[in-house]
C-alpha cells in the first residue's frame, strides 16, 4: 500500500524538513506554494532565498528584526478546541432586550448554503458584473424587498448597521436640503446607540443635534432634517404624519428608522411622508452575533438617487440586449469624486443582505406576515397577563415591544428572577423595564415571563384565558408587498436550494480561481476559521447582554487586541469600526480629538497623496478636515518636496497625513520614515491606511515606522471573507498618546477602566465591538499561523507578486518598482499603450480574462488604464502560472490586432466575455472561431466557467435607472 504518494525528492528533503519544522501544518496549507515552488520562483527572480528577496524589497531601516510575540501556532483541531473553551464562557440567554436586535431563526437551507458556503462568502464585490449576476440578483431582491416594505421608491444594497445608516441619512439630508439650517432633530425615542453615533458624526461637521420629543418640538429653530424611530425604542407606535408635515413646511427632510418586520403590519414610512427610511434587516434570519454583522438598509425617493450612500444594484442590458445587472450610478464615486464623495462607504454587508433577501424569498409575503402577526399576538397576550399582574403599560399601541411601569414592584427582585431563568430584559431605569419578543418566542416563554413578574410560579390566570385579545397595532398596513414572483415561487426547500445554487454558479468566487484584486487581498478563508462563526455561543448573544454573560467574547477581544497591537506596534486597539472606511473615520476623529485636547482644535488640514484610496479623502471630509493633495513622483512615491512644501505651508493647521504603506502603487517607499518625521515636525499626526498590511505582518510595523494610527482590514489581511462586498471589520491601532480618545459606546463602558471616559470620540458603530462574531475568523487565523507562519505568509505574498511581475514584465510594463527593481505584495501592469496600438481598453482585457476563467485584477485604480495584481500568499505556483499564461495569451491576441491580422472592432477582446448562448447563435460571422472564443486555454476544456451574460452596457442602465426586480415578462422577450 502506498501511503505517501508524493514523497519529495531527496535533494529537496532537507530544505523541506527545515521549513516544515518552522511552520505549522496549517501554515503550509494556508500558503499555496510548497518549498519546491518557492525555490523555483526564487530561481526565476535570481535570489538564493526568500530572506534575500525580502532584504532587497523592504527598506532595512524599518525592518522588525525580532519575531512577533504571539502564542505558538496551533493545528486547526487544537485551535478550534481552544476557541470552544473560550466560547463556553459566553452564556447564551433568552434575550428580550430589543433595541434594534432580535433573536430570529436562520432557515437551515440559507445557513448552510449561503452563510456556510464558500461559493457565496468568498466572492468579491461585484465590480465585474458579468461574472457576478448571482449575488447581484440576490441584492436586487434585497432592494425590492426594502422598497416594498418601506413604501419608498429606491433602496441601496446595504449599509453597515442601523446607526451608521441613520448617520448617512443625516449627512445626505444636510447635503440635499436647501433651507441652509444646520440643526438636526433627533427624537429621544430613537435607539440610544443610534443617537450616540449621530452625535459623533454631527460634531465635526458643525451640525447641531437637537434631541427632543417629536410631540412637543416647536420648529422654532430651523432644522434641515429629523429622525424618528418607528416603532419607537420603547415599542410605541406613533403617528408621525403631523410632525412630518410641519418638517416639510420648513423644508426639512425626515428620516424614519424602521424595523422592517413591523412594516409587514404597519403603514410604511413612504406612505406617511418620510423622505428616507433606514433600519436593520438583522431579524430577517441573521444571528445576533453580539452586534453583527447584519445588513442595514437605506431607502429614499428617486430624486435623491445620486446622493444615496453605498452601492445600488441596477438593471441594464448586455451586448445581446438581455437584461443584466450591475452596480449603478456612483459605484466608484469615492475614487472619482474624492473629497466631494457623498459618503465613504465602501465595504458594506453584502453577504448578510443576500441572506436577508433569501429569508423573504423563503417565507414569502404571507410567511413573513404570519411571523410578524404571531409575534404581535404573543406580545398582546403577554401585555394582558402583565396588566393582570398589576403592571402598567407605557403605551397601548405597540408591535412587539412593551415598556412596563414597575410601580411598587421591585426591579431587584425581577432581575434576580430573570437571572435564575437565563433571561435578559431591557432596563430603562429603576422604574421601567422593556420586553421585546421575537420569532423564537413561544407561549411557554410567556409563562416564564409572567412567573418572573408575578414573583411566583403559581399564576392567577392561564395562557388559554388570555388568548383572545385584539390587536394593539395602530396604523395598520393596507398596501401589499413582496408581490414579485421571486418572493412567491421558491417555497419548497428543493426549489429554494436550486435557486440558491443557480445564483451561486453564476458567480466566480475563490472556489473557481484566484481573484487577484490589488489592495483587496483575496486570500484563503480557511474552513476552520469559518466554523466558529455559526457556533451558538457566539451567534446567539445580544450586543447589550450584561458583561457577566459575555466573558468568552471579552477574552477573545482582549487576545485579539493584544495580538493586533503587537503586529502593528501600537499600544491600543479599538475593535468597533466595522469596515476599513469606518476605521479611517474613527482614526481621524481620534487624531482630531487629540489635537483638541491640546488646545489645537484648529488643526484641520489632512494631507493625502494623489495615489490614495478614495475612502481616504471621503473620510477626512467626514471629520471636518480639509483635504490637500500631495503629488507623487515619476516612480510612484510621495513627492517629498511637495510634501515638505505643503506641510510647511499649512504648518499651523496641519492635522494629519493619510498614507498607505506599502503605497497603493505597490512599492515599499524608502522615505517613509522621513515622511512621518516631516509631518510630526509640523505638529501633524500620521494616519496609516493599513489595507496593505499583508506586505508588513512580521516584517515591519506601522507603529515602528512612525505612524500614530492605523486601521486594519480584517477582511483583507486577516482572512475574513469578502462576502461579495462585506462584511468586513476595520479595527484601528493607536500609539499610547491616542489611547484615551478611542471610540466609546453609550451602553458598554470601555474595558480599560483607568481611562478617562470623557475624552473618547463617542460611538462610531451601533455595536460596541462592531461585527463581533466574525472576529473569531481572525482569531483562528492568528492562532493557527503563529508568528513564524504570519511572517512567512508576508514573505510569500511578496514573492508571488514579484514572480508575476517578472513573468509578465516583457508583455506588459510594470508601472512602478522599488529601489532594487522589486515590487511589494502587488504590482501594476501598464496597459495604456494598447489603446493606441490596438484600440484595446483596460475593460477589454478584464472581460477577456473571464473567457479564460479568471476574475480581473483591480481595474484602473490607482492609475487609469492599468491593472493592479495582488496574488496573495495563498495561491499556488500552478495558479499563478495559469494566470500569467492567460495574460500572455491575451497579449498575443492583442498582438494580432496590432499586426492587422485581427479586426480592430470585431475581435476576441472587444466581444468578451463570450456566453454559451452567444456561441451557439445560428450564424457565426466573427473573424475568429467559437473555439478560440470559449476555449482559449487548455484548462477551460477541463472546467469551463461560463459568464452568465455578455458585456454589460453600464451607461444604458444609468440613463434608464431601475433598481428593483423587473416584471417577469422582461426576461422572456
Ligand atoms: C479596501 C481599502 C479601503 C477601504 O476599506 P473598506 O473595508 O472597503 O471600507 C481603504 N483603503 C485601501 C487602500 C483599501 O484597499
Amino acid at each position: 500500500m502506498v501511503i505517501y504518494a508524493s514523497i519529495p525528492q531527496s535533494s529537496d528533503r532537507s530544505m523541506l524538513d527545515e521549513r516544515s519544522q518552522k511552520l505549522s501544518n496549517f501554515t503550509q496549507r494556508h500558503i499555496g506554494a510548497n518549498s519546491n515552488d518557492i525555490q523555483r520562483m526564487l530561481d526565476v527572480l535570481g535570489f538564493a532565498s526568500l530572506d534575500a528577496l525580502i532584504d532587497q524589497t523592504v527598506p532595512q531601516a524599518i525592518r522588525l528584526n525580532k519575531p512577533l510575540q504571539l502564542p505558538e501556532a496551533q493545528s486547526e483541531y487544537a485551535a478550534l478546541a481552544k476557541l470552544k473553551k473560550i466560547a463556553a464562557k459566553n452564556q447564551v440567554c433568552r434575550s428580550y432586550i430589543g433595541m434594534g436586535y432580535y433573536d430570529c431563526i436562520t432557515p437551515a437551507v440559507i445557513g448552510r448554503n449561503i452563510l456556510e458556503n464558500p461559493g457565496w462568502y468568498t466572492a468579491y464585490t461585484p465590480y465585474q458584473p458579468e461574472i457576478a449576476q448571482g449575488r447581484l440578483e440576490a441584492l436586487l431582491n434585497f432592494q425590492t424587498m426594502i422598497i416594498d416594505l418601506t413604501g419608498l421608491e429606491i433602496a441601496n444594497a446595504s449599509l453597515l448597521d442601523e446607526a451608521t445608516a441613520a448617520a448617512e441619512a443625516m449627512t445626505m439630508s444636510y447635503g440635499v436640503c436647501k433651507n441652509k439650517a444646520n440643526a438636526y432633530f433627533v427624537s429621544c425615542d430613537c435607539h440610544p446607540q443610534t443617537i450616540d453615533v449621530l452625535q459623533t458624526r454631527a460634531k465635526p461637521l458643525g451640525i447641531q443635534i437637537i434631541i427632543g420629543e417629536h410631540q412637543t418640538f416647536d420648529f422654532e429653530q430651523p432644522i434641515f432634517g429629523a429622525i424618528l424611530q418607528y416603532p419607537a425604542t420603547d415599542g410605541t407606535i406613533y403617528d408621525y404624519r403631523a410632525f412630518i408635515a410641519k418638517a416639510h413646511a420648513e423644508g426639512a427632510l425626515v428620516t424614519v428608522a424602521a424595523d422592517p418586520l413591523s412594516l409587514t403590519l404597519l403603514t410604511p414610512p413612504g406612505e406617511f411622508g418620510a423622505d428616507i427610511a433606514v433600519g436593520s434587516t438583522q431579524r430577517f434570519g441573521i444571528p445576533l452575533g453580539f452586534g453583527g454583522p447584519h445588513a442595514a438598509y437605506f431607502a429614499t425617493k428617486e430624486e435623491y438617487k445620486r446622493q444615496v450612500p453605498g452601492r445600488i444594484v441596477g438593471i441594464s442590458k448586455d451586448a445581446q440586449g438581455k437584461p443584466a445587472l450591475r452596480l449603478a450610478l456612483q459605484t466608484r464615486e469615492q475614487h472619482i469624486r474624492r473629497e466631494k464623495a457623498t459618503s465613504n462607504i465602501c465595504t458594506a454587508q453584502v453577504l448578510l443582505a443576500v441572506m436577508a433577501s433569501m429569508y423573504a424569498v423563503y417565507h414569502g409575503p404571507s410567511g413573513i406576515k404570519a411571523i410578524a402577526e404571531n409575534i404581535h399576538q404573543l406580545t398582546v397576550i403577554l401585555a394582558a397577563g402583565l396588566q393582570r399582574l398589576g403592571y402598567k403599560l407605557s403605551s397601548e399601541s405597540f408591535f412587539d415591544t412593551l415598556r412596563l411601569e414597575l410601580g411598587t414592584h421591585s426591579l431587584e427582585t425581577i432581575l434576580v428572577a430573570c437571572q435564575a431563568r437565563n433571561i435578559n430584559l431591557r432596563i430603562f431605569d429603576a422604574t421601567a423595564i422593556g420586553i421585546s419578543l421575537d420569532e423564537t418566542t413561544t407561549p411557554e416563554d410567556l409563562i416564564d415571563l409572567w412567573q418572573i413578574f408575578a414573583g411566583k410560579d403559581d399564576l392567577p390566570f392561564t395562557l388559554e384565558e388570555l388568548i383572545f385579545q385584539s390587536s394593539h397595532l395602530s396604523l395598520p398596513r393596507q398596501s401589499s408587498y413582496l408581490t414579485h414572483p421571486v418572493f412567491n415561487r421558491y417555497h419548497s426547500e428543493t426549489e429554494l436550494l436550486r435557486y440558491l445554487h443557480k445564483l451561486e454558479t453564476k458567480d466566480l468566487s475563490l472556489t473557481t480561481s484566484m481573484i487577484p484584486l490589488g489592495s483587496c487581498t483575496m486570500k484563503l478563508n480557511a474552513t476552520s476559521e469559518m466554523i466558529p462563526v455559526t457556533w451558538e455561543e457566539f451567534g446567539k448573544i445580544h450586543p447589550f447582554a450584561p458583561p457577566t454573560q459575555t466573558r468568552g467574547y471579552q477574552i477573545l477581544f482582549q487576545q485579539l487586541e493584544a495580538w493586533l497591537a503587537e503586529i502593528t506596534g501600537f499600544t491600543g486597539v479599538s475593535l468597533q469600526p466595522n469596515a476599513g472606511s469606518q476605521g479611517e473615520y474613527a482614526g481621524l476623529l481620534v487624531i482630531h480629538q487629540y489635537h483638541a485636547s491640546r488646545g489645537e482644535k484648529h488643526r484641520n488640514i489632512c494631507l493625502i497623496p494623489q495615489s490614495a484610496h478614495g475612502t481616504n479623502p471621503a473620510s477626512a471630509v467626514m471629520c471636518g478636515m480639509k483635504v490637500v493633495a500631495v503629488a507623487c513622483d515619476l516612480e510612484g512615491n510621495i513627492d517629498l518636496d511637495d510634501l515638505k512644501a505643503k506641510a510647511e505651508k499649512h504648518s499651523h493647521e496641519l492635522a494629519a497625513l493619510m498614507v498607505t504603506y506599502p503605497s497603493t502603487h505597490g512599492v515599499f517607499e524608502e522615505a517613509i520614515q522621513e515622511i512621518c518625521a516631516v509631518v510630526h515636525s509640523h505638529g501633524g499626526q500620521v494616519y496609516m491606511d493599513g489595507a496593505n498590511m499583508n506586505a508588513q505582518v512580521g516584517i515591519c510595523r506601522p507603529g515602528d515606522i512612525g505612524a500614530d494610527v492605523c486601521h486594519l482590514n480584517l477582511h483583507k489581511t486577516f482572512c475574513i471573507p469578502h462576502g461579495g462586498g462585506g462584511p468586513g471589520m476595520g479595527p484601528i491601532g493607536v500609539a499610547s498618546h491616542l489611547v484615551p480618545f478611542l471610540p466609546g459606546h453609550p451602553l458598554v463602558g470601555r474595558r480599560e477602566e483607568n481611562i478617562s471616559h470623557t475624552q473618547h470620540i463617542g460611538a462610531v458603530a451601533a455595536a460596541p465591538w462592531g461585527s463581533a462574531s466574525i472576529l473569531v475568523i481572525s482569531w483562528m487565523y492568528i492562532v493557527m499561523m503563529g508568528a513564524a507562519g504570519l511572517t512567512e505568509a508576508t514573505k510569500v505574498a511578496i514573492l508571488n507578486a514579484n514572480y508575476i511581475a517578472k513573468r509578465l514584465e516583457s508583455y506588459y510594463p510594470i508601472l512602478y518598482k522599488g529601489k532594487n527593481d522589486l515590487v511589494a505584495h502587488e504590482c501594476i501592469l501598464d496597459l495604456r499603450s494598447l489603446k493606441k496600438s490596438a484600440n484595446i481598453e483596460i475593460d477589454d482585457v478584464a472581460k477577456r480574462l473571464m473567457d479564460y476563467g479568471f476574475h480581473a485584477p483591480t481595474v484602473s485604480w490607482p492609475v487609469a488604464g492599468t491593472i493592479m495584481v495582488e496574488p496573495t500568499e495563498s495561491e499556488s505556483k500552478e495558479e499563478l502560472d495559469r494566470f500569467c499564461d492567460a495574460m500572455i495569451a491575451i497579449r498575443q491576441e492583442i498582438a494580432e490586432i496590432e499586426s492587422g491580422k485581427m479586426d480592430v472592432q470585431d475581435n476576441l477582446l472587444k466581444n468578451a466575455p463570450h456566453t454559451a448562448e452567444s456561441l451557439i447563435a445560428g450564424e457565426w460571422n466573427h473573424p475568429y472561431s467559437r473555439e478560440q472564443a470559449a476555449y482559449p486555454a487548455p484548462w477551460t476544456r477541463e472546467h469551463k466557467f461560463w459568464p452568465a451574460v455578455g458585456r454589460i452596457d453600464a451607461a444604458f442602465g444609468d440613463r434608464n435607472f431601475v433598481c428593483s426586480c423587473l416584471p417577469m415578462e422582461a426576461y422572456s422577450s
